[in-house]
């Protein structure tokens, strides 16, 4: 595997990172996590602009401009042969003191694998999964802003925890005011009377490039939507129930804390969402080659 690093490919046992970085000292750095169907990157240029702005929001300098890291991203695609595949691309604060102080930090450092991923078993896309709420609650915007796809994931991982002791694959995250946010790596959708409702960023939740991409087949496909702050309640009490991010792609939710969710199966407007975007993800995007 050929891996991206500050402006070379490297082979994998040659990509290292110093352990003086800010990324693994601090967690301090940005990320995107990016798709490419069919030898085409799905979404490209709006995963870029939102590093970029993740960036900024934390004062964080990229050497780049978002159209060379769009070109780093194809060619790390293109140095790999894989027709179908998913990137992960991470901005580190780079290597500085073992104080907290990232002006101390010389020079970001970006490194782009192009690899494959598989978040959940392929029997829950057809038959829906179980989650839970969990415990862990989403940080407050004012303590880490949920726009910021940061490199702090230890909240998300704790409710993974909690999810997995509990026998289930997926944890919904509450904020401190006890509405819905998100998953551990997934927006929440859920219907209701032919209506589609999401919860609000500003509730915590990530504005994942996915989320924008369902709610624009809500417009095409005629579903109403509204995105709202929501409640446990709300999501008891959903017709259909479904999950989005960019590696999860599109899955349906069948029970939730132990209580079944419509008819127990995947739900009719969730499959042609889900048929809706694969066939956008299958047919669109910025070509490999
Ligand atoms: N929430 C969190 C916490 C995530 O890590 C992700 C995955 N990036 C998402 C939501 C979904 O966002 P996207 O559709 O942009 O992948």
């Amino acid at each position: 595997m050929k891996i991206w690093l500050d402006g070379e490919l490297v082979d994998e046992s040659a990509a290292k990172i110093s352990v003086f970085d800010h990324g693994l000292l601090y967690g301090d750095g940005v990320f995107e996590g990016i798709r490419f169907y069919n030898r085409r990157v799905f979404r490209l240029e709006e995963h870029i602009k939102r590093l970029f702005e993740s960036a900024r929001a934390i004062v964080l300098e990229l050497p780049w401009t978002p159209e060379e890291v769009c070109k780093f991203v194809v060619e790390t695609v293109a140095a790999n042969g894989l027709d179908d595949g998913y990137i992960r691309l991470v901005v580190t604060r780079g290597s500085g003191g073992l104080g907290l102080n990232p002006y101390l930090c010389k020079r970001a450092s970006m490194f782009i694998i192009a690899g494959t991923i598989s978040l959940y078993p392929q029997e829950h896309y057809e038959n829906g999964l179980s989650v839970i709420t969990c415990a862990t609650r989403r940080p407050a915007p004012a303590a880490l802003m949920p726009q910021v796809k940061s490199l702090n994931y230890l909240n998300n991982i704790m409710a993974k925890v909690e999810a997995i002791q509990a026998d289930a694959l997926e944890a919904v995250m509450l904020n401190e005011q006890g509405y819905v946010a998100e998953c551990t790596g997934d927006n929440i959708f859920i219907l209701r009377d032919g209506v589609l409702y999401t919860p609000l960023v500003s509730d915590g939740a990530l504005d994942g490039v996915t989320r924008r991409v369902i709610l624009e087949l809500a417009d095409q496909l005629g579903v109403p939507t509204v995105e709202k702050s929501l409640t446990r309640y709300d999501l008891y009490i959903c017709d259909e129930f479904f999950l989005t991010g960019t590696a999860a792609e599109v899955i349906p939710v069948v029970a939730y804390d132990r209580r079944v969710i419509g008819t127990g199966k995947p739900g009719e407007i969730t499959k042609r969402f889900i048929a809706a975007f694969k066939e956008l993800a299958g047919s669109t995007g910025t070509p490999i080659d």
